[in-house]
């Protein structure tokens, strides 16, 4: 059956408003305008950024909205001008593109494109308008990504073609959470062969920043969580001890200074938090420290701090998408994948069907997950 050119009914996960769980709906896909490609979504994880869109703990949302930025699938039908994918490539959607011409794209010191959602947002495509409806009324685009549908429509500078022997069922994970916390260790901090680590949250991203420091060759990884189920995961990945805050009278900073002498060299925030990003800089060595910012933290969330933490030689740093250039990038990792050089099973706790993801939301909140995968 050929639907190039033609408007696709599908399902969908629409979130009609915010706080309320999804409804698989059938919604209509249109083709692709030029420079976009619709993609047939085949894998789709569960981030806690979703999470946080769906209770508006984001900027920039419109609702009615289809949440979803870590997906994997393959190309449908390409729009006018588009040179660069066919039907049938295995695809990535990327959370964050790589245009190639904004002053980041042309920058080698940054990955972040101009044209992510926090400089533009990424509700409807560039033309301004939305490709997908539901029951007569627009369904606005998340991310541009919109991977909780079995059809998206996606422009060519956030997708990411990948090798064709990629198993779909697993790929998806290459659109946020591995990429993210590997190259948080990897490029933002350069995590330096010996050294200590402190990696606070242990979902898909921390653990993901463990697998990072582990290659890169740190000596010891101290894993924080106050959910003690994690901990037997993040040992697999290469923690060297695991602490849990609840089970101390005194601030975390202060145990993590006491384990390790001075502080550690690198420190990782991983959940999204203030109080927890004040403790990441605070635990690191007061001369070379590093502490790189990765969790979300709400909108308009600020921190204080004392300033002599930083005048004393430490850096503080923040890390989006783990600093890779996407579009670059991402068919590389997939191709060091292949060949073997990370084990992302651990990552993957559940698998559903695109009808229970309320289900797997549910497990996220309670915490019972780490990347729950539904198959569209
Ligand atoms: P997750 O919810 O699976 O994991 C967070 C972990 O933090 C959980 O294990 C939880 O028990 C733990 N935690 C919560 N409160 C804590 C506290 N006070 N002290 C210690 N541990 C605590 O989430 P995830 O999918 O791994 O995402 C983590 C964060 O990263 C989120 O804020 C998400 O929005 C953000 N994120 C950032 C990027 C980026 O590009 N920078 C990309 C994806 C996700
Ligand atoms: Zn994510
Ligand atoms: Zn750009």
């Amino acid at each position: 059956m050929d639907t190039a050119g033609k408007v696709i009914k599908c399902r969908a996960a629409v979130a009609w408003t915010v706080h309320q769980p999804l409804i698989i709906e059938e919604v209509e896909v249109q083709p692709p305008k030029a420079h976009e490609v619709r993609i047939k979504i085949i894998s789709s994880g569960i981030c806690r950024t979703d999470d946080h869109a769906l209770h508006g703990d984001m900027e920039n949302m419109n609702f009615p909205v289809i949440l979803g930025h870590e997906g994997a699938g393959v190309v449908e039908s390409v729009g006018e001008q588009v040179t660069d994918l066919k039907p049938g490539d295995k695809v990535i959607p990327l959370c964050i593109p790589q245009c190639g011409k904004c002053s980041s794209c042309l920058s080698p010191n940054t990955n972040c494109c101009l044209k992510t959602h926090m400089h533009e947002a990424q509700n409807v495509m560039p033309d301004k308008t939305s490709r997908f409806s539901c029951k007569g009324k627009v369904v606005y685009h998340f991310l541009w990504t919109s991977t909780f549908s079995e059809f998206t429509v996606v422009p060519t500078d956030a997708v990411a073609k990948i090798d064709d022997r990629a198993p779909l069922d697993k790929a998806c994970l290459f659109g946020c959470g591995f990429p993210t916390g590997y190259g948080a260790a990897v490029n933002t901090a350069k995590v330096e062969p010996g050294s200590t680590c402190a990696v606070f949250g242990l979902g898909t991203i921390g653990l993901s920043t463990i697998i990072g420091c582990k290659l890169c060759g740190a000596s010891r990884i101290i894993a924080i969580d106050i959910n003690r189920d994690k901990f037997e995961k993040a040992k697999e990945f290469g923690a060297t001890e695991c602490i849990n805050p609840k089970e101390y009278s005194k601030p975390i900073e202060e145990v993590i200074i006491e384990m390790t002498g001075e502080g550690v060299h690198y420190s990782f925030e991983c959940i999204g938090r203030t109080d927890t990003m004040k403790a990441a800089l605070e635990c690191t060595h007061m001369g070379y420290g590093t502490s790189v910012i990765i969790g979300g933290a709400p909108p308009n969330a600020h921190i204080t701090f004392d300033p002599y933490l930083l005048f004393t030689g430490r850096t503080w740093k923040g890390s989006i998408f783990g600093g890779w250039k996407s579009k670059d990038c991402v068919p590389r990792l997939v191709s060091e994948y292949l060949s073997n050089k990370y084990n992302l099973d651990g990552l993957v706790s559940h698998t559903l069907p695109l009808d229970n993801i309320n289900e797997g939301f549910r497990l996220l909140q309670s915490g019972k997950s780490i990347r729950t995968i539904l198959m569209l």
